[in-house]
């Protein structure tokens, strides 16, 4: 049917038709930028397939545009009451602690008067949880009874460190005080409506130093029970991200290699073994396996311990390394060759090697109910300096790793005219500019939770979208096990 007409339509329709199409062609490939090799592309295009149907399914940005462009006098008084809160409280507790930096796995401070200000409102707090002095979780429990919903809120309160020492040039500072503006308001609102359920605060530390502790702490079940995990972060627009999985940098793995040898004088040097001489020759065979690897790998490593004396055999040499690669099956070949040589430099010097994989960080998931959602918040509740782009997919935490099992979202309005990681992003986070974000993010925030405690229609799109795409994740590293076979076994007769 199509036949005929073609041949008889007229130029300048053809040429319409060709532009309609290049631009259809432009717009159809957009998720596959997630990728960053011709590799992964090529293994991921037949799941961002499923991801486009189950956009077009979903359609996340038409009910985003529904729920957050609807009347709810529920929602606004909630809203209202998170502004209060933040102007009355809060916002003087995030430049304390902005005023009071502290470097991850130090901060004291922070802990000591955050979870002072959960105890005074009747929050449950346990501090050091899953064995980490400065993580914490508080929990509040609706006088309507347990049973029901568990809202999750995420916050940090890391500082950076340089040379003068630490500062908030990430804005964690306003992390934790956001999330209390939030539940505060949300646990008020479930009081007054009589609607059973809790909320958890979880205080993760130590965002900008390994090892990840939101890992070690998923690890030991401390998300454990949470329907959503919701957070903010100090950006330089306001954003949502693409749905799909991704990481905001690469995958990591932080491996430090241990070698021990025997220690012996100078003067009886035979009797000894070096694990200096160990660690110099894995050194320098990591960066001999350099020339075979894809370009796109990056292996930063320092030798932290090398001996004490030198009349003495070293007994004992550590190595330090940030593996990194934009696929986690590929880093997991990067990681095996950096063993191998390690095991090799053991065998050659007549040492040990102890390999312990201290941390790491995979792709996480991005859903597309959330993002458009929150982002339909931002721009009614009046963020500045929006981008109309999505940004690349990543996780709502930093590690990945939690996104895969719970759903979540991490939101970012505008909060500092500084790049991340700056001095102006710290001056930011104690004016306006920094203030109004902070503001907003927790009015997002509590917009976002409440339509998560009052639609189930909400629910279950994120649930089905949730599972699916961490069905998704897994078949997407199945076909990139595949794409790289020929490269990364087998005897070389048979490559
Ligand atoms: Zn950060």
């Amino acid at each position: 049917m199509a036949g005929p007409m073609r041949r008889t339509r007229p130029a300048s329709r053809v040429f319409a038709t060709r532009r309609l199409l290049s631009l259809a062609f432009l717009l159809i490939p957009l998720p596959l930028l997630a990728q960053t090799t011709a590799t992964e592309r090529a293994a991921a295009r037949d799941i961002v397939r499923q991801i486009d149907e189950l956009q077009a399914r979903l359609d996340p940005t038409g009910l985003a545009n529904e729920l957050a462009g609807r009347a709810d006098a529920d929602r606004d008084a909630l809203v209202r009451r998170t502004t209060e809160l933040w102007e009355s409280e809060m916002q003087a507790l995030s430049d304390f602690i902005g005023h009071n930096p502290e470097v991850g796995w130090e901060e004291f401070l922070a802990v000591d008067t955050l979870t002072a200000v959960l105890e005074n409102r009747g929050w449950d707090v346990e501090v050091g949880v899953a064995g980490l002095e400065t993580a914490f979780v508080a929990t509040w429990t609706s006088p309507a009874g347990p049973q029901g919903l568990m809202l999750g809120l995420i916050g940090e309160y890391d500082a950076l460190r340089d040379a003068d020492g630490p500062f908030h040039g990430d804005q964690h500072n306003a992390q934790t005080p956001i999330v209390f503006a939030s539940a505060f308001a949300m646990a008020e609102h479930m009081a007054a409506d009589g609607i059973p359920g809790r909320i958890r605060i979880y205080g993760t530390p130590a965002e900008e130093v390994g090892p990840p502790a939101k890992v070690i702490m998923h690890e030991a079940g401390v998300f454990d029970g949470a329907d959503i995990l919701i957070r903010s972060h100090g950006v330089t627009q306001t954003s949502r991200a693409q749905v799909g999985f991704g990481s905001c940098c690469l995958n990591i793995n932080e491996v430090k290699y241990t070698f021990l040898g025997t220690p012996s004088h100078q003067m009886a040097s035979w009797h000894g073994r070096n694990a200096l001489a160990a660690a110099v020759h894995f050194f320098t065979m990591v960066d001999g396996i350099r020339s075979t690897l894809r370009p796109e790998a990056s292996i930063q490593g320092v030798i932290t311990e090398g001996g004490d004396a030198p009349n003495v055999v070293p007994q004992r040499a550590v190595l330090d390394y940030y593996i990194r690669y934009p696929d986690p099956v590929y880093l997991e070949h990067i990681s095996k060759m950096m063993d191998d040589a390690a095991r090799g430099a053991a065998m050659a010097t007549g040492t040990e090697v102890e390999i312990d994989r201290y941390g790491e960080y995979r792709d996480g998931i991005s859903l597309g109910t959330l993002q458009e959602l929150s982002f339909a918040y931002a721009k009614e509740l009046g963020a500045p300096n929006i981008s109309p782009e999505p940004s690349r997919p990543s996780g709502y935490e930093e590690t990945g790793v939690v996104t895969k099992d719970i759903p979540g979202i991490g939101i970012s309005v505008f909060s500092s005219r500084g790049a991340n990681h700056t001095r102006g992003m710290l001056e930011d986070t104690f004016n306006e500019v920094g203030h109004t974000g902070f503001r907003i993010s927790a009015e997002v925030m509590s917009s976002v939770l409440y339509d998560f405690l009052t639609r189930p229609d909400l629910r279950e799109a994120i649930g089905e979208e949730h599972r699916t795409l961490a069905g998704l994740l897994d078949q997407y590293h199945e076909a990139l096990r595949e794409a790289y076979a020929s490269e990364l076994g087998g005897p070389i007769s048979q490559r």
